[in-house]
Parts: C-alpha cells; structure tokens; sequence
C-alpha cells in the first residue's frame, strides 16, 4: 500500500487502523508508510475513510503478492481458490470428515495484528515438523509454498515477505501429540514473533475430548473451545466406528 504524498493532508485518520503499525506521520505532514513492514491487509484503504483518496494499493508482484495472499481477508489464494491463511475444513469437520477417529489435527497459527510475521520465522516450524516425518496439510495455502517436503523448506524467495499470520497445519495420530508440542515448544523460543496452537479432535459419545489428557500430561494450561457449524451442510464421508 502506498499513500500519495502530493495528496494527502496529514489529518493523521488513517495512522490507527494498521495493525502492524506501518503507518506513520511525517514532519513534513502527510503519511507515510513504511514499504517493508506492510503486509498489505488492506485494512486502511477500505476502513480508514481517507477525506483525499491518498491510499493506493500499489503493484504487488511475486514474491510481494504473497503478503496480500495472506493478511488481505479478501484476497482468493491463486492454488487454493479460497480467502483465508488456512483451509475451510478445520471449521467443517462435521461434514468432511478431515480429522478421524484417533487422529488430531494440530495447526500453529504464527503472528498476529500487531506483530505480523516474516516466514523465515514460520520456516522454523515447518523444518522442525519435517524433522518429525509430518506432512503438512496439502490445501493449505502455506504448504504450496514448500519446495522441499523432506526438509520443510520454504521457497527461499518468499523467506523475508512479511504477512499478518500464516497456519502451519496437519494431522497426525492422537499418540503423536506431545512429541509434536515438545518439538514446538524448543522452536518458540527462537521465534521473532508469538504463535498460537490449534488442536482439533472429535469429540467422544460420552463428551470427553480424547486431546485433553495429553496436553494435561504436558502441563499446559488449555482452553477449551469448540465451533460447531451445525446444519450446515450433509456429512460427505462415511466413517467407520
Ligand atoms: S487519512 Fe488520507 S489524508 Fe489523512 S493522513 Fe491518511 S492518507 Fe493522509
Ligand atoms: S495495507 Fe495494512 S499493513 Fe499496509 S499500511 Fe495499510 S493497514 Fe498497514
């Protein structure tokens, strides 16, 4: 994003609405922002009501487009045809049936408004899921962007972009689950930003969530949540029980 110097006059409205705080005033009065840390969210032009339309989307040729692919809530990812950092079915369970019985899927969801973050900090995760032998969820908008599957690398061009978040997602069987966070846990300590973990399973007959004893083995404090989006759709897949 860019902001059109000849234009602007400096009221300063659009200064609160960048949530990576890429936009700041000049002493000569007008807006600027700050080209590498925009992780073109769009969020200014479309929020910030410019009184003189000096906000313009610039160019964003590859690898820049990457940055729109993931932090602009609107932007259609080119491979997998839907907006969004992740996949539509870690919300759909009920009806695609990704995640089984005895399996968990388990996403890292690295930056947040405020902080963003460069993919060489979500490559940290990706090698070390690797190192595991996992394989990272294939409709996922990130794992296109893995150019070598055995290591978790990412294509080198796209390491220094800068995104609002990106997902880390896959699913492995249940018994994997500490080994997974262990390993997670030793890579946040050399990340230049935060990430959050995602743990999704079905849910028990009798109500009980088969994840929860091995995070309580662990330690970690949880928060329990659940979406159910009920109604919405026929299961597509058969499950044995
Ligand atoms: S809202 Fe528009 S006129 Fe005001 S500072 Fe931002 S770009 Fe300039
Ligand atoms: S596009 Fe997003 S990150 Fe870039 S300046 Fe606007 S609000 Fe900030």
């Amino acid at each position: 994003m860019i902001i059109n110097q000849d234009t602007c006059i400096g009221c300063g409205q659009c200064v609160q609405y960048c949530p990576v705080r890429a936009i700041t005033m000049t002493d000569q009065s007008f807006a600027l922002i700050a080209f590498d840390d925009c992780v073109e969210c769009g969020v200014c032009l479309r929020n910030s009501d410019c009184p003189t339309d000096s906000i313009e989307q610039n160019d964003c040729p590859w690898p820049r487009s990457i940055r729109v692919n993931f932090s602009n809530p609107l932007a259609e990812h080119k491979e997998t045809r839907i907006p969004g950092r992740g996949t539509e079915e870690m919300k759909t369970n009920d009806v695609t049936g990704r995640f089984k019985n005895g399996e968990v899927g388990i996403a890292f969801e690295v930056g947040r408004p405020g902080i963003g973050a460069r993919l060489f900090e979500v490559e940290k995760l990706t090698v070390a899921m690797a190192r595991l032998g996992i394989r990272l969820e294939p409709n996922n908008p990130l794992t296109h962007l893995i150019v070598d599957e055995d290591k978790g690398l990412l294509n080198p061009e796209v390491l220094n972009e800068k995104v609002l978040s990106a997902i880390v997602e896959f699913t492995v069987p249940i018994n994997r689950t500490e080994e997974v966070l262990i390993s997670a846990k030793e890579i946040a300590s050399t990340m230049g930003t935060v990430f959050s973990v995602d743990l999704i399973c079905k849910v028990e007959p009798d109500g009980s969530v088969p994840v929860v004893p091995f995070i309580n083995n662990m330690g970690i404090p949880l928060s329990e949540n659940g979406k159910n989006n009920l109604g919405l759709g026929k299961p597509l897949f058969m499950e044995e029980v």
